[in-house]
């Protein structure tokens, strides 16, 4: 179906008036240390992301607000208060401090989405300790290899999990001081070599002066997705609480009467920045859901609990598009009037089925593990362009360039033009550095430039336009061609629900490009439907970037974060060694 080019805005659609507006009026006149001011600070210039998330709130006029609410599987609900949030959060500081854990140590989580695992993040940032949350659906090894990498002092995590992932490797693990249980269903625990955290809580102060942490101080430490490789430590400081601050407005027009859902796990980025801090810095309700995606519990999340502002991912709304219009019909959200995505390339189809669905568009926004926060979006005054992940944010200062021989980059004014996106220092949240990697690290820099390995255009509207890695893009018979572009045009098609490209080896072509397709519910595979996904794809590309060649899989491979990891298509299509798969999903 033909859709136009652009999904124009107008402030009659607007239930409040956002607050980025003046594109770029707004960004000439921001500052950082505008911002800085609308945090509180601590005594003597220290700055704590707890202290701005948590009590900040619970000293003022939003102490009995609700912070979280948690909803668990069996859809028990539970509220927790700034008020008593703040409480529980000292306590947990207080306790952690009590064991000799000391500011600069490191504190692993390791849960799906319970109360105690927001309690111990929040906490251990009030302890000045450096805070890492891993994905639950890890296994032992990848969980031993951070925990080892990041030197973990002290661990939480549940009884279930201790026994199956941790237990079986802790001789290994010599470092790990302290592990603190939590109990299934409240039940207290008595394993050997571990504390019960419930008891551990109760026998705490809930007084604790949160430690004056500088801004430059150590605050979380965040594995990146494995993607394109072994995942990299990335390491974030406090200050990064202004980028959160900043990008709860701008990027997810944060007001504070929102209930907010932020669908990604606490063991990713987003499931930290946007999943804990940033709604909390706002002042917000979040909602917070244990289970795993089903498509029906979640429209029934977003309409009971009254979600406003939903922050969620291409591979979810891909699920739900799988599923079908008729579910989301079912269930009326009046109260939604905002939706973002991150983490992947969103094809123009995944905006557009938000209209359909919610008559909404999806926003996409655009960051890494390693900025911290989020740098390109589209924000709701302003015009989307479905395809485009949008324009950078107040503060944020990015480019297009060439990487040179020398090391410098040229930088490329024109638009339409391809090249690595990069981003000027000086964001709060940008990463300290590669845990263990140093010279990685420096290798991600060109002076003043951080250069994010990812390759985008830019328009004349000054809107980015995602092309692929740099590590995924296709050189056949002479053109360049970014997988992203092949896979929305593949998407266009009623049949597909999601695609993966990749470049082959070919011996005349350089690469030929191959396509990974999986069928939407009622499509069933045969010779015909390939002829036919093809023939459209040609149409939509030209034969030079089409795909020559498909396969049809039930699913893509996909990381436990959601993203599709073309470099195992490859490797599965060439018959070479997988590589790194401790973050692949496994299905
Ligand atoms: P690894 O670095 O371990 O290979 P990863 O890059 O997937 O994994 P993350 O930091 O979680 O780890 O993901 C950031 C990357 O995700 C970006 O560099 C980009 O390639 C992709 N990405 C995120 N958001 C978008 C988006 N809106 N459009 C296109 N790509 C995106
Ligand atoms: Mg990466």
């Amino acid at each position: 179906m033909d859709r136009p080019a652009v999904i124009h805005k107008t402030a009659s659609e607007w239930r409040v008036a956002p607050h980025w507006n003046a594109y770029e009026a707004q960004r000439a006149s921001f500052s950082w240390d505008a911002v800085r001011r609308q945090l509180e600070g601590l005594p003597g210039g220290a700055l704590n992301i707890a202290h701005e998330a948590v009590d900040r709130h619970a000293r003022g006029a939003r102490r009995h607000h609700p912070a979280f609410v948690f909803l668990g599987e069996q859809w028990r609900r539970d509220v927790l208060t700034y008020a008593e949030l703040a409480r529980l959060t000292n306590r947990f500081a207080s306790a952690l401090t009590a064991l000799g854990i000391r500011r600069g140590d490191t504190l692993f989580v390791l849960s799906g989405r319970i109360p105690e695992l927001y309690i111990a993040v929040l906490g251990g940032l009030k302890a000045g300790v450096v805070v890492s949350p891993l994905f639950s659906a890890f296994g032992p090894e990848p969980v031993a290899t951070r925990l080892t990498l990041g030197a973990g002092r002290v661990l939480v995590t549940t009884e279930s999990l201790y026994r199956r992932k941790v237990e079986g490797l802790r001789s290994r693990l010599p470092q790990l001081e302290q592990v603190l249980l939590v109990g299934e269903n409240g039940a207290e625990t008595s394993v050997s070599g571990t504390l019960d955290f419930g008891r551990f809580l109760a026998s705490a102060s809930d007084v604790f002066d949160t430690v004056p942490t500088r801004p430059e101080d150590p605050s979380l430490l965040h594995f990146t997705s494995g993607t394109t490789g072994t995942p990299k430590g990335a390491q974030h400081v406090h200050e990064a609480a202004l980028m959160h601050w900043m990008t709860g407005k701008y990027a997810l027009d944060l007001h504070p009467a929102d209930i907010y859902w932020c669908t990604a796990d606490p063991g990713w980025v987003t499931g930290t920045s946007y999943g804990i801090i940033a709604p909390l810095l706002h002042g917000v309700t979040s909602v917070i859901d244990e289970a795993e995606f089903d498509a029906e519990r979640w429209y029934r999340i977003l309409q009971e609990e009254g979600v406003s502002v939903w922050y969620t991912a291409p591979t979810a709304i891909r699920m739900l598009m799988k599923a079908g219009l008729e579910l989301a019909r079912a269930r009326p959200c009046p109260q939604l009037r905002f939706i973002a995505s991150v983490g992947e390339p969103l094809n123009p189809e995944a905006v557009w089925w938000g209209l359909d669905a919610f008559g909404l568009p999806v926003h996409d926004n655009w960051w890494q593990t390693e900025t911290g926060g989020i740098m390109i979006a589209n924000a709701p005054a302003f015009d989307i362009k479905p395809g485009s992940m949008g324009r950078p944010l107040p503060g944020v200062e990015a480019a297009l360039v060439r990487r040179q021989q020398d090391g410098g980059v040229s930088f490329i004014k024109e638009p339409g033009h391809e090249g690595e996106l990069a981003l000027k220092k000086g964001w709060p949240s940008m990463m300290r550095g590669y845990l263990g990697e140093a010279a990685r690290y420096r290798n991600c820099f060109s002076g003043e430039w951080y250069l994010t390995g990812d390759l985008a255009k830019r328009d004349e509207d000054g809107y980015y336009w995602f092309v692929g890695r740099s590590d995924d893009v296709i050189k056949s018979a002479g053109h360049l061609i970014g997988p992203f572009e092949v896979e929305s045009a593949l998407m266009e098609h009623p049949a597909v629900a999601e695609a993966g490209v990749i470049g082959k080896p070919h011996e005349t072509l350089g690469e030929l490009v191959k396509a990974f397709v999986s069928l939407r519910h009622g499509f069933e595979a045969s010779e015909a439907l390939r002829r036919d996904i093809l023939g459209h794809a040609r149409k939509r590309l030209g034969a030079a970037v089409a795909p020559k060649e498909l396969d049809f899989l039930d699913s893509l491979p996909k990381t436990r974060s959601g993203k599709i990891m073309r470099r195992l298509l490859k490797a599965r299509e060439l018959g070479l060694p997988e590589g790194d798969t401790s973050a692949l999903e496994q299905t």
